[in-house]
């Protein structure tokens, strides 16, 4: 049975004992800073009645942490690769199960049924980079399945993610995680604390589920109209829209654009990154 891996020189002598190399495919950077897996698990307010889903485990490092503080851990891992290492590092850890899976193919909804009785789960993870975006709109998505998901991800990601109205950063991301949940940043992390050493800086995020979404508006039709806003940022909002936006077979016409637009005190020529969240539900229930 293996120690902590956050002590010094662990994740080294582990990896050369089973003969693993991090794979990039796998956006594998494995966490080796104490004080990092601390803040998380602290950011994440595990306790002893939480049921964590890890998202890629690795060689466990963070596993070994959660364990510690949850009732239990489910891990979800797509390389298989792994399988002796975890063996090893979550030897006498009782409360982990691990699943080997992509997550963006598991049902996360039945997992949840399955191993926590239906019950939310506490999201923790250190998010393989190539795949941050679609896991976190997974996971924001599946309404009730999660009470909170506290992730590493890239410093830029983090700062898209929290950016306001106006901003250079604001986007679709943006929009949609304040839809679901309120971001917090909790803890930046450099290359260092990695290994291998990702070439860009980190930063923890804790985004806490709203029971209820800040506005109202049809979803579909909402997010819809911000995807079209944004793929075609460079436009005026009234030329992304009438030339980008189809919903279930509606389309939008410049004229019925920049009439709600005007309808809501905003000028005609507008972009899309200077609404709100509130501007897009009022637009969306004028357009729908
Ligand atoms: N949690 C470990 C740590 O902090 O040291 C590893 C983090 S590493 C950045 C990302 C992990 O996610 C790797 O173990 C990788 O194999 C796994 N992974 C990558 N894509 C995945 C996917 N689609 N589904 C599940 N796990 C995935």
């Amino acid at each position: 049975m293996e120690g902590l891996l956050t002590a010094p020189g662990a994740t080294r002598r582990i990896l050369d004992k089973h003969g693993i190399h991090a794979k990039k495919k796998y956006g594998q950077n494995f966490l080796i800073d104490k004080r990092v897996v601390a803040g998380i698990v602290q950011a994440a307010g595990v306790t002893e009645e939480d049921c964590v889903l890890e998202i890629g485990p690795g060689i466990g490092t963070m596993t070994q942490a959660l364990a510690r503080a949850a009732g239990r851990v489910v891990c979800v891992e797509i390389d298989t690769g792994l399988f002796d290492v975890l063996a090893d590092t979550l030897e006498g850890y009782e409360n982990v199960l691990v699943v080997w899976q992509d997550i963006l193919k598991t049902d996360i909804r039945a997992l949840m049924e399955k191993e926590n009785g239906g019950r939310p789960f506490k999201v923790v993870a250190n998010l393989p980079y190539y795949v941050t975006t679609p896991i976190l709109m997974k996971l924001l998505e599946q309404k009730g399945c999660f009470s909170s998901v506290t992730v590493m991800v890239q410093q830029e990601v983090a700062d898209r993610i929290c950016a306001e109205a106006g901003s250079r950063d604001y986007g679709a991301i943006s929009l949609a995680v304040q839809y679901y949940a309120r971001p917090d940043r909790v803890l930046k992390v450099p290359p260092a604390s990695f290994i291998p050493r990702p070439g860009v800086d980190s930063c923890v995020l804790h985004l806490e589920a709203r029971k209820e979404p800040p506005v109202r508006a049809d979803e579909g039709f909402l997010f819809a109209l911000i995807r079209a806003a944004f793929n075609q940022r460079r436009k005026t909002l009234a030329n992304a829209l009438s030339h980008g936006f189809s919903h279930e077979g509606r389309r939008l016409s410049r004229e019925e654009v920049t009439g709600a637009l005007e309808k809501l005190g905003l000028s005609p020529t507008v972009r899309g990154e200077a609404l709100t969240l509130k501007d897009y539900a009022d637009l969306s229930e004028l357009l729908k």
